[in-house]
């Protein structure tokens, strides 16, 4: 177990860097000063000696280590933000461990966790604390369940050879691994079928009256994470745990006692996420298909039975085929759901039926498994959810549904998190840790304090470590329609051609609609040799990889692309933004926090709006300047920035790169890097 929150510096988490280091720090730990962060990140400190040629003392990390380890001694909340090159890993890693006390690091991905394991907690086990116990945790559809794989076993349902492959070869690693965690399988394509029909999804577990249930991997992972001084999590998994709070088997994180948060500018919306309600149409065909399967296996399958399967898949088709078929998502309010079941009352009230008689059947069934316990309890929950969505009318609460592709999703989500937050999160721990490289609006924390609800921290906007006036040119066009001109995308398309052919492509292009890449896509793609590539070809992943791998390659590409890629070095040596990115203001979410605004009596559009584009926008063109020896041209062909008065805020907030205003001056720029 962690120890006590006042313990100084435990013994057990510490080691020396090197032999000739360890009288200082080898002595009791209640005879001894912890070193000071200046001994471990300064100059000469144990940081360099244990990476003699690859350490660089950086003062904006050491800065970093200081605030981040007063916040944990006085047992304070910290909002930090600290640039790419900071070294900020090691700034908040190393003062957590040294709190001794059990601290949750939260990533914004799954891969940053991989990284931060894989990497930095290595670093830290082998020169500062060989003992130090480090678990990862992640969503339970990552693992293999063994229940399911030994049913497969004895009942194959296997479609094809390749699946019959891939399973042979899940079943083999299933004797190997440690984890059972899915990241270990290179083979398997993210959206594997057959994975999801083995994975430890809660809908099918059935927790201690499993016979795997001592030997699961879920069960190892919380064993780990009771044992561990620093649990590695995703945000997803964090805020899932934090609004479910006491629930069954499998879902909880261990006691904490502090928290930090790295890529904290995504917290708002993950949060928004787990505090509200969501259903879909699949939940209702994964219900259907779970209870074929528990029968199938439990040999209890009666005719009436599995016609209520049936009857659910046709039912949850009819109700969610009666959503109109445009796709986007679009506000539902109370109104609006009102006059749907008006029209559609009869598919809604059929679904219903059908799970209740679900229920019922399985209610009646003789000796049933556990397994088909928790199925009728599923049914039960998507009834509520379902009258939660269309009868409740919370006040905090935005609804709205979606079309995508296959799916409809009909949601619920909290118009505004920070209540929730400051009592749940900053009230319920008294360290937690926020730190992005964006986190700040004109130097200024207010805006991200404010949306989260976070009323007391030390704060600290950290220098850039990279020479950005140096290293970057950023270029604004003299001459742009506006954004909003019927002229703008063929002009914002000359404006990427010129500049693809100055950079030899190794470009992002990003936008802030599907709509508007697509259209200035198709406008370049016959004017320039460079290899192009769009998202939604490929899923992300590959994407990036043809990125990085192919010379000269170009990226057309929307939000998801803003934020999380790193792409350092000459392949990527441009990033065009098209315009400024404010959010979709006919967006349910973003109109409703607008509204809500408004009706408190505040301006919106400078309290909110700008804002969040301000950020979006640092994000953005933070994926150009990963390193201190790349360079590159930042454009944002969106003159707003000069024409309005908010631009100055927007400018406020960049770092300073210089400046330019003609295709010369990048030209110019781009062949100083050529001959460097
Ligand atoms: S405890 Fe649950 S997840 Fe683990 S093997 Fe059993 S059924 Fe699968």
């Amino acid at each position: 177990m962690p120890q006590p929150d006042s313990a100084p510096f435990p013994e057990r988490h510490y080691a020396p860097l090197e032999e000739e280091a360890a009288a200082p720090v080898r002595q009791e730990a209640s005879s001894v000063e912890a070193p000071a962060m200046a001994e471990i990140f300064g100059p000469g400190g144990l940081l360099e000696k244990a990476m003699p040629q690859g350490y660089e003392h950086r003062p904006a990390q050491l800065e970093m280590a200081e605030l981040v380890h007063s916040a944990f001694t006085a047992h304070q909340h910290a909002i930090v933000e600290a640039g790419t090159g900071t070294g900020k890993t090691l700034a908040y890693l190393v003062p957590a461990l040294m709190s001794g006390r059990r601290v949750v690091i939260s990533t914004a991905t799954k891969s940053l966790q991989e990284q931060l394991y894989q990497k930095d907690v290595p670093f830290l086990q082998k020169h500062f604390a060989p003992e130090l116990k480090v678990a990862v945790m992640k969503g339970r559809s990552n693992f293999l369940c063994k229940q399911k794989l030994h049913q497969m076993a004895d009942q194959p349902m296997l479609k094809g050879l390749e699946e019959m492959d891939a399973y042979r070869q899940i079943r083999d690693w299933a004797q190997v691994t440690e984890t059972g965690d899915r990241a270990e399988l290179n083979f398997l394509a993210d959206d594997s079928d057959l994975w999801g029909r083995l994975d430890a999804r809660r809908d099918t577990c059935t927790g201690q009256k499993c016979p795997d249930f001592q030997q699961c991997f879920l069960t190892a992972m919380h064993q780990r994470a009771r044992e561990a001084d620093l649990i590695i999590v995703n945000h997803h998994l964090f805020f899932a745990d934090l609004a479910l709070k006491q629930d069954d088997f499998g879902s909880i994180l261990p006691e904490y006692s502090a928290v930090v948060f790295d890529e904290a500018h995504e917290i708002e919306d993950v949060a928004s996420d787990y505090f509200g309600r969501q259903i879909s149409n699949f939940r209702f065909e994964e219900l259907a298909r779970d209870v074929d399967h528990a029968l199938r296996l439990s040999k209890l399958g009666s005719a009436a039975l599995l016609r209520r399967t049936q009857r659910i898949r046709e039912r949850a088709r009819a109700f969610f085929e009666s959503f109109p078929p445009r796709e986007g998502r679009f506000p539902f309010s109370r109104g609006e759901r009102e006059s749907f079941l008006e029209q559609h009352r009869e598919f809604y009230d059929a679904l219903v039926a059908a799970l209740k008689s679900l229920e019922t059947e399985l209610a009646a069934v003789p000796q049933k498994p556990e397994e088909l316990i928790r199925l009728a309890r599923r049914s039960f929950e998507l009834r509520q959810e379902l009258a939660f969505l269309f009868e409740s009318n919370e006040r905090n609460f935005v609804y709205w549904y979606e079309r995508r592709s296959k799916g409809v999703f009909l949601a619920a989500t909290p118009i505004d998190v920070s209540q929730i937050l400051r009592e749940r999160l900053f009230e319920a721990f008294d360290t937690v840790i926020l730190t992005s490289a964006t986190l700040t609006v004109g130097g200024r924390f207010e805006f991200m304090r404010h949306r989260l609800g976070l009323d007391h921290a030390k704060e600290r906007a950290l220098p850039p470590e990279f020479d950005y006036a140096a290293q970057a040119l950023f270029y604004l066009p003299r001459a742009m329609p506006d954004v909003r001109d019927a002229a703008f995308p063929a002009k914002a398309a000359n404006e990427i051609v010129a500049l693809l052919e100055r950079s030899r492509g190794r470009a992002f292009c990003l936008f802030t609609s599907y709509a508007q890449m697509n259209d200035v896509y198709e406008r370049v793609r016959s004017r320039v040799a460079f290899p192009l590539l769009l998202q939604g070809t490929a899923p992300r992943s590959a994407l990036l990889e043809r990125f990085r791998t192919t010379p000269h390659a170009v990226l057309f590409a929307t939000s998801s692309f803003w934020q999380g890629v790193d792409v350092p070095g000459e392949q990527l040596s441009c990033v065009i933004v098209d315009r400024l990115p404010f959010a979709v203001p006919s967006d349910p979410i973003v109109a409703a926090r607008v509204n809500s605004l408004k009706e408190d009596g505040r301006d919106a559009f400078s309290e909110y709006q700008v804002p969040q584009a301000v950020l979006a926008l640092k994000q953005g063109f933070g994926r150009l300047i990963r390193a201190k020896t790349d360079r590159g041209i930042l454009a944002l062909l969106d003159t707003r920035i000069e024409r309005m008065r908010y631009g100055k805020i927007f400018m406020e907030s960049l770092p300073k790169y210089g400046m330019a205003r003609d295709l010369a001056d990048v030209a110019g720029f781009l062949d100083k890097e050529a001959s460097n």
